[in-house]
């Protein structure tokens, strides 16, 4: 049942709720056959996105096209889309397999190949023996199974999938989410796949567009949007960030922030020199040197501030957490930055004790700071 994904493409797509704006004129494309994730807090956009592709929601302005063609006058079946829910929504007096079967009976596909392709889409989710039971005779987990076979029985090509694992438990998730990969493996079906859940979205996409209140903040790969975040908000969204926050200064040697009563440097940056800025810095970037404690008396320390980006503090927190531990270090501004050390190369410093902390200007970028905006991200540590 493979089928070769469409192309998705989206252009200053707006969609207006009366006076509010949902969906704010937003840029993005899906490339055939691409794990494609919108990433975001609630409320930023993410589903209401989806269903102006599955047409479910009207299009207030902009452009929606698929493999090159406009759709918004399309009606959903017509669209050649699958759709996951959150919610299951199987028919309960159906089988399983009838309910594979029904988007193959309402395309009038006769009986003989409709039974061959709902024997092939239960085959691939894994739940070829329960095609005979009723979708409340199955777990959580296999009635996802089951609404993913019948969205794709059909071969769409064009995959929705809107928090699909978001009413199951971690375990659960973790695997059906590799599954999900394996199955985007095997149909090469353009998969467009909503969460909120960082981690999730790291392990399954080839690119992650990041949803901030309608719009769209950056769009990448993983390893760009976390080792090279463009804004404030995907630098704290997706993974955590130490943040030194001052005013951008523009020198020869190029990005900067005026911080902590010195320059700080970055290997990046797009702050215009004289604004609001931060520096970012990912905590396993930094490196900690005990001025005092055991840990200094140990290494027999010299005092004096080392050179190039080096800010003082004191170690507030540790939190161990077996391969890695987090410190929480309190700057003069009382700014409290993260750094993480992987349990093969810890400094020793403990609560109480004064520290230098430095990192290079190469892992660092200073952005803008959006004050207009609220747009502190809620996420829970671990
Ligand atoms: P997400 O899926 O990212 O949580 P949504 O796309 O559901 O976000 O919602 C985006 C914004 O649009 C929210 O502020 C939400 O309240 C609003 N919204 C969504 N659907 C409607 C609707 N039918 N009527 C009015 N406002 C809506
Ligand atoms: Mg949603």
């Amino acid at each position: 049942m493979s089928a070769h994904g469409a192309s998705i493409t989206l252009k200053g797509l707006t969609k207006r709720y009366g006076t509010a704006t949902a969906v704010d004129a937003i840029d993005l494309e899906a490339r055939p056959g691409e794990f494609l994730t919108l990433l975001g807090p609630s409320g930023s956009g993410k589903t209401t996105t989806l269903n102006m592709i599955a047409g479910f929601v009207d299009v207030t302005s902009g452009e929606l096209l698929i493999d090159d063609r406009p759709v918004h006058s399309l009606p959903p079946h017509k669209r050649n889309i699958g759709m996951v829910f959150q919610h299951y929504a199987l028919f309960p007096h159906m089988s399983v397999s009838e309910n594979v079967a029904y988007p193959l009976r309402q395309r009038k596909v006769p009986k003989a190949e409709r039974q061959a392709l709902v024997t092939e889409a239960l085959r691939t989710v894994g739940l070829a023996h329960l095609g005979h039971r009723r979708p409340q005779q199955l777990s959580g987990g296999q009635q996802q199974r089951v609404a993913l076979a019948r969205a794709m029985v059909y071969s769409p090509r064009v995959l929705l999938m809107d928090e699909p694992l978001g009413a199951l438990d971690k375990k659960l998730r973790d695997s059906l989410q590799l599954e999900i990969k394996r199955i985007h493996g095997e149909l090469g079906t353009t998969f467009v796949y909503v969460t909120h859940d960082q981690d999730e979205a790291l392990v399954l996409s080839d690119r992650i567009a990041v949803f901030n209140d309608g719009r769209i903040e950056q769009v990448g790969t993983a390893e760009d949007l976390y080792e090279r975040p463009s804004t404030l908000f995907v630098a704290q969204f997706l993974g955590e960030s130490s943040l030194f926050h001052g005013v951008a200064t523009e020198g020869a040697d190029g990005a900067g922030v005026r911080a902590l009563d010195r320059t700080l440097r970055a290997g990046r940056g797009h702050a215009r020199a004289g604004e609001p800025a931060a520096l970012v810095v990912r905590p396993e970037r930094i490196r900690v040197h005990p001025i005092d404690g055991a840990a200094a008396d140990q290494a027999g320390v010299d005092q004096s501030a080392p050179a190039g980006n080096a800010v003082r503090g004191r170690v507030r927190q540790e939190i161990y957490l077996g391969n890695s531990r987090k410190l929480a270090v309190e700057v003069a501004d009382g700014t409290q930055v993260l750094v993480r050390e992987s349990a093969g190369d810890l400094s020793g410093s403990r609560p109480g004790d004064e520290v230098w902390l430095t990192f290079r200007p190469e892992d660092a970028a200073v952005l803008p700071a959006t004050p207009s905006h609220d747009n502190t991200p809620t996420r829970t540590a671990n």
